[in-house]
């Protein structure tokens, strides 16, 4: 045998070692590696799910929400889902563009934060308004991140419809006109009392995602319970 003709067998005998091993090593890669993990482990948020006294918070909801934190013009801390946060960015844009300016007086509460609103509410207003208008702890659409109470800033100064003598209904009118836009519905308006368990409130607002669906809930004058029965 020729000195080169050895030199070739070395060189098959080499790469045959190098593709058996890459060979064994891509079957290693391949067949023990678990499957990927998906981008988002996350369960994605369900903008429409119906949360009222008949339907409690879905088990395990809050691992589901990724919430901002802002302070509002009161100094106070609100909470609310990211998605919703932004839409409501685009909301009181669009208001001040019409000289109308709002804030969040209320947005995510957990279960113990809810707990302590009712005793407080309680105290205030007594246990009529409570039923009225407070969810019990598992049962509050605040609970979701996905529910805000609105104030108006008049004269630059906080309204609170609920105390306030000046009647602000004009000026809530014209903030439920702008909400189907950025995915928002009144989630308990004027008339469905019997639907949705809770006295009419002007400021609180429901994120629900898609403007869309927004706008066919608030065309057809549906509430959330309502649009629920009928998907
Ligand atoms: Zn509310």
């Amino acid at each position: 045998m020729k000195k080169t003709d050895l030199g070739w067998i070395f060189v098959l005998f080499a790469l045959a070692v190098l593709f058996g091993t890459a060979g064994t090593a891509v079957a290693d890669l391949i067949w023990p590696v678990p499957e990927p993990l998906p981008l988002h482990s996350v369960p994605a948020v369900n903008y429409l799910v119906l949360v009222s006294k008949e339907h409690p918070v879905p088990e395990f909801w809050e691992a589901s929400v990724d919430l901002v934190r802002m302070t509002n013009s009161l100094g106070e801390d609100v909470a609310v889902e990211a998605a919703a946060y932004d839409a409501y960015l685009g909301l009181k844009e669009a208001l001040a563009e019409e000289d109308i300016f709002v804030d969040i007086s209320s947005g995510y509460r957990n279960a113990a934060e809810q707990q302590k609103l009712i005793e407080d509410l309680t105290e205030r207003y007594g246990e009529d308004y409570v039923k009225q208008y407070a969810a019990e702890p598992g049962y509050s659409e605040h609970q979701t991140g996905l529910a805000l109470d609105l104030y108006l800033l008049i004269d630059g100064k906080a309204v609170d419809s609920r105390e306030d003598p000046v009647n602000a209904t004009e000026i809530w009118e014209k903030v439920h006109a702008k909400l189907a836009e950025f995915g928002f519905i009144l989630r308990y308006p004027e008339g469905k009392e019997d639907i949705t368990g809770y006295g009419s409130d002007p400021r609180h607002i429901r994120y629900v995602g898609d403007p869309e669906t927004a706008k066919e809930i608030t065309e057809k004058g549906l509430t959330l319970e309502e649009f629920s029965d009928r998907s």
